[in-house]
């Protein structure tokens, strides 16, 4: 249930409307507009009696929310979410390039890597540590040393990073992570969802290989409802039928997500094709279709890297999908 709050409202009924609120077992979460407040309340509303709630002086409208997501809607909080980390904000009318190796492999791939896509335009650093793979003869990722060499790199660029989270074990490896990631195997790993919604952190929320829109911000919904606000959707494709690319790059996801919620959405071109030369078309449909940034795969030695080459961009190829999506970006009115 959302309440709207006249702008020039009685303080003293205000506090007297969101005590009584707390008195019936609900929380409230509060987006201040410019003309008006919007105050969501989360919890079982079903005793918040409607027709009392609209009679009151101060209170311009009220609605029940359909959607079973409360905090992600945009219906709680009309304004965009912008996600401030390191100088960077993701959100707000910015086009971010998040940037880097599928996987960390050694310092010195790591952090020429950093330097060529901050070099290019980048400003978030992206690397895995932790690698999800399909097979468990596969490279697994650094692990704590992946973490402690993408702490290097930051040190060295000053680029905020990015990295993924696969266990509620390794929390306390994220300590100086900037934006901890949860890939797409994970979207719906709710226990690990709910320990990194408590870490106080940006989270890059991917969505799953076969989530629909609602499941995706079901599971921001779960890292919200713990205190974490600032996520960032990913699209990285999901699974269809078609076998030419990795998986199917879902673009109508990005203008969906615009309507149903405030949280910033990116995508990821490289996941969602699996092929390099395809990154920079989708990097500009995703821009077209109103994204707040792109996550891609850049490595110094494609052919050599020990995870997802065929999809990675070497960093001159990299320089020119930013200059060629700065275009399309600034085209529908985005920062770049
Ligand atoms: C990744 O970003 O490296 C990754 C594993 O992505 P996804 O979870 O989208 O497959
Ligand atoms: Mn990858």
């Amino acid at each position: 249930m959302i309440i709207v709050i006249k702008k020039d409202h009685d303080k003293k009924q205000y506090d007297h409307l969101t005590e009584w609120i707390k008195s019936l077992g609900l929380k409230t979460d509060i987006s201040q507009g410019e003309n008006t407040i919007v105050m969501g309340l989360v919890g079982d509303t079903s005793r918040v009696d409607i027709d009392l709630v609209r009679s009151l002086d101060i209170v311009e409208d009220v609605k029940r929310i359909q959607e079973p997501f409360k905090l992600a809607n945009r219906k709680f909080h009309p304004e965009d979410t912008a996600v401030h980390v390191g100088g960077v904000t993701i959100g707000a009318g910015n086009f971010t390039y998040i940037a880097g190796p599928c996987s960390v492999e050694n310092e010195k791939q790591i952090i020429g890597v950093a330097q060529a896509v901050k070099e290019a335009g980048a400003t978030v650093l992206r690397g895995g540590a932790f690698k999800p793979r399909t097979s468990p003869y596969a490279f697994q990722g650094l692990r704590d040393e992946g973490i402690r060499l993408l702490l290097k790199a930051k040190e060295e660029t000053g680029l905020p990073i990015v990295t993924e989270i696969m266990s509620e074990i390794h929390i306390d490896l994220f300590r100086d992570v900037d934006i901890v990631q949860i890939g797409a195997r994970d979207m719906q790993n709710f226990e690990l969802l709910k320990a990194v919604g408590r870490m106080g952190k940006p989270v890059v929320l991917k969505r799953g290989i076969a989530a629909t829109v609602q499941e995706w911000l079901m599971s921001a919904e779960y890292l919200m409802s713990e205190g974490c606000h600032d996520v960032v959707l990913c699209e990285r494709g999901i699974r269809t039928y078609e076998t030419t690319t990795r998986n199917t790059l879902d673009i109508s996801a990005v203008p969906v997500l615009k309507e149903l919620t405030h949280l910033p959405v990116i995508v990821d071109p490289s996941h969602a094709s699996g092929v390099a030369r395809l990154v920079k078309p989708l990097s500009k449909a995703a821009a077209a279709a109103g994204a707040d940034g792109v996550m891609i795969e850049v490595h110094n030695d494609p052919p050599r890297a020990l995870c997802d080459g065929a999809q990675s961009l070497r960093p001159e190829q990299f320089k020119d999908v930013v200059q060629e999506v700065n275009a399309v970006a600034a085209a529908v009115g985005k920062r770049v």
